[in-house]
């Protein structure tokens, strides 16, 4: 008997010897990065001096020397073809938040009737995709229509399989021919950059020379997965993947049938098959199958340099995706598929890490290290304090709108939990309580080392935006179906912006003779008492404190997605971009553009498919049910209930008139207002039919009902 992942892998055509019994975890190590073309398979098959000048490239992100371009283009293609490739395309993450592609074939067919392989050292460092269809913001007229796409050698090439064959990926970057990023990778790499240029010398304070730094990311991804068959007899879920209409199932129905209820066959072969793929890709998935709601599970990998992470990341949704299918399922990233229901977000976990192997923000086992944690601590906390908006602005969006501030994911509020021990630190500095022990003492503080801080510590707090973890900061509020590149562009700039100024006033103390030890205090003093109104270790959801948030704290509660996005041009948020060139002030108006243009066209689809769904489906299901029941010329039951279906029906029909009315009226001439009518009227108007068409869902006769319902599509079988 094979087992599951022998099978896996032979129908991959991984190389595989499958006629040895292998352990799962030997083929995993076999398979794992068999499809990414590492710095290793190029050493082997390029020259000396060729891998030299590449390394160069990948190691100190000096630009790929055009002459050896076609040397290398050829090693890849080779590679690619080899492993099966036809194509091969520049892929790359445009505005929109998802991937491109555009698949060119490596062969190209000759006059004569036979084909040549073709695949330059030009193709490889830029090509040309029709970028007219990409979202600019305004960044590109059509006049210029031009973008590039240009290999990101710091992100290995890839092949991607499908049913039929297999493409060779090239993470790129997209950019304008201005030069001006029309991507999320172009700013993340120069905020990766920053961070190292900021930290770096910071690091020099604490007598570490030359050491390079940069951020490192675990993303957390939770989804669900439903039945392909209720799947395609959802327009609301092929349209817009959420629920439009449905009624929530009994209360406690969930745990009863599936909470305690073990993982359906299916859904572990789905599993297996699409970690086995995502090893392949040289994605550290570690498997997680916890559910929280019902049909909803979570995949994290370990953690990885970010800009590897996020280009992962995309993979892994493209593969969660694709696979689902092949197993009858539709695998729904979206934040809100179901009301009523646990949303899916997606956990990106953050730290820092040097060259050398060090995590600067894990507390260490000498006062020293110690100092320097605090250090980096007190710059987070600072940054996130300081640009609350941004981190806001970076996970807006209108299906994360339906999470955020809806008691079941963070609020909308950004605050920081550090835990108490943390907190509690950081207070005794402040309030100066440094004279016992001081001879032994960490700051004073009585003890060598800081208090263990558990990695899983139970007072893990679930309902805040931006937690301290043990030894990483994670960022809860991030939307499941978003590419989690501008969220970690945004961390690693606003970081950078805090150490930058944290070290120039450590900086000024040493240069005045001051020991590092008193210095850091000081600053970590300062720091503390002026950002601790962004800590807060209590409950997020409660209505205290989002009174306290607001009104003693003056902490910022940008509830939607339109209140969020305004301040991304704000004066304070150009010039941080702009000081460590990260976006300039056209590229961070387009971004700002391109989400009030994405929020209109999310809200308009919704609100035009509400429509459709309830006047071709829903208002007849409860007209012909009700025709059926009025026949019945006895009883009590059949008046009331004719009552009972006659009163919702016109309900939904008045409700579908007024959004009916208002789906046609444009709301103004620039996208702007078009976005402020949606927020407004639409989803409000959206709303008032949802509510008339689950009061129906309740007394219309299963038989007439025409969509599947909730209890239906969460029960994976
Ligand atoms: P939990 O959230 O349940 O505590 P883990 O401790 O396993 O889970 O970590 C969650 C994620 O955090 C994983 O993806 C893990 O790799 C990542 N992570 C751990 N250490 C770091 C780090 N130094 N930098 C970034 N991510 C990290
Ligand atoms: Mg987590």
């Amino acid at each position: 008997m094979k087992t599951e992942f022998e099978l896996v892998a032979a129908a991959r055509n991984w190389d595989v010897d499958i006629h040895q019994t292998k352990t799962p975890s030997e083929v995993v190590s076999e398979v794992f990065g068999q499809d990414v073309l590492t710095l290793d398979n190029l050493r082997q098959r390029l020259s000396k001096p060729v891998f030299k000048s590449l390394q160069a490239t990948l190691e100190q992100g000096q630009p790929l020397d055009a002459g050896i371009a076609d040397t290398v283009a050829l090693a890849m293609k080779t590679w690619a073809m080899e492993k099966g490739a036809t194509h091969y395309t520049h892929w790359f993450q445009p505005l929109t938040g998802s991937t491109a592609e555009k698949h060119d074939s490596f062969l190209t067919p000759t006059s004569d009737g036979s084909a040549i392989a073709q695949f330059s050292g030009s193709a490889l460092i830029q090509a040309e995709p029709d970028a007219s269809s990409f979202p600019s913001g305004g960044l590109r007229a059509t006049f210029e229509a031009r973008g590039y796409t240009a290999w990101d050698p710091s992100s290995p090439a890839f092949i991607m399989r499908h049913t039929n064959g297999a493409t060779l990926c090239i993470p790129s970057v997209f950019a304008s021919w201005k030069g001006e990023a029309l991507d999320l990778k172009t700013p993340l790499l120069r905020s990766i950059d920053a961070l190292n240029r900021a930290v770096s010398p910071a690091l020099e304070l604490f007598g570490h020379k030359d050491v390079r730094v940069s951020s490192t990311l675990g993303a957390e991804q939770e989804y669900f997965l439903i039945d392909e068959e209720y799947f395609y007899r959802r327009p609301d879920l092929v349209l817009t993947g959420r629920t439009l209409f449905g009624a929530k199932p009994p209360r406690g129905q969930e745990l009863e049938d599936h909470y305690f209820g073990a993982i359906p066959d299916r859904i572990l072969s789905f599993m297996t098959d699409a970690e086995m793929q995502m090893y392949a890709l040289g994605i550290p998935v570690k498997t997680r199958h916890n559910e929280v709601a019902p049909g909803q599970f979570e995949i994290a990998p370990i953690f990885e340099q970010s800009n590897i992470a996020a280009d992962h990341q995309q993979l892994t949704m493209q593969v969660l995706h694709n696979t689902a299918r092949k197993y009858n399922m539709v695998c729904l990233i979206h934040e809100k598929p179901f009301a009523g229901m646990n949303g899916s977000g997606k956990h990106c976990n953050w730290s820092m890490g040097t060259d050398t192997g060090d995590n600067l923000l894990e507390p260490g086992d000498t006062p020293h290290e110690n100092l320097q944690f605090l250090f980096f601590c007190a710059a987070v906390i600072k940054a996130v304090d300081d640009h609350q908006d941004l981190l806001r602005i970076s996970v807006a969006s209108a299906s994360n709108d339906h999470r955020l501030g809806a008691n079941e994911a963070p609020p909308a509020i950004i605050s920081i939990f550090l835990g108490d021990e943390l907190t509690g630190i950081l207070e005794r500095i402040v309030s100066g309580q440094t004279e016992q022990g001081k001879a032994a003492g960490f700051l004073g503080l009585g003890s060598n080392v800081l208090p263990e801080i558990p990695l899983h510590s139970g007072d893990r707090n679930r309902t805040s935006p931006f937690a301290f973890t043990g030894n990483k900061f994670e960022f809860r509020a991030v939307g499941s179906s978003q590419s989690i590149s501008f969220p970690i562009t945004v961390l690693n700039t606003i970081v950078s912006d805090a150490v930058e100024q944290l070290s120039a006033q450590l900086k000024a103390k040493l240069d005045q003779g001051s020991d590092l030890q008193t210095a850091v205090g000081e600053v970590l003093k300062d720091t503390y008492q002026n950002h601790k109104r962004i800590i807060f270790n209590g409950d997020g959801y409660s209505h205290e404190w989002h009174q306290e948030a607001e009104h003693e704290r003056k902490l910022l509660n940008f509830r939607t997605t339109l209140d969020a996005v305004e301040h991304l041009t704000d004066p304070k948020n150009v010039a941080l971009f702009g000081k460590f060139s990260i976006l300039n002030e056209r590229e961070l108006e387009a971004r700002k553009e391109i989400m009030y243009d994405i929020y209109f066209k999310t809200i308009n689809i919704e609100g035009e498919t509400t429509e459709s769904i309830a006047i071709t489906q829903i208002l007849p299901a409860a007209l012909s049910y009700l025709a059926e029941v009025s026949t019945i010329k006895v009883g009590k039951a059949a008046g009331e209930v004719s009552e009972e279906v006659s009163k919702a029906a016109d309900e939904l029909y008045d409700a579908i008139q007024a959004l009916r009315h208002e789906n046609t009226n444009p709301g103004g001439d620039e996208i702007h207002e078009k976005a402020r009518h949606m927020q407004e009227i639409i989803v409000p108007a959206m709303q008032q039919v949802r509510e008339a068409a689950d009061r129906l869902e309740k007394v219309v006769s299963n038989k007439h009902w025409p969509l599947p319902t909730y209890r239906q599509m969460l029960f994976v079988k």
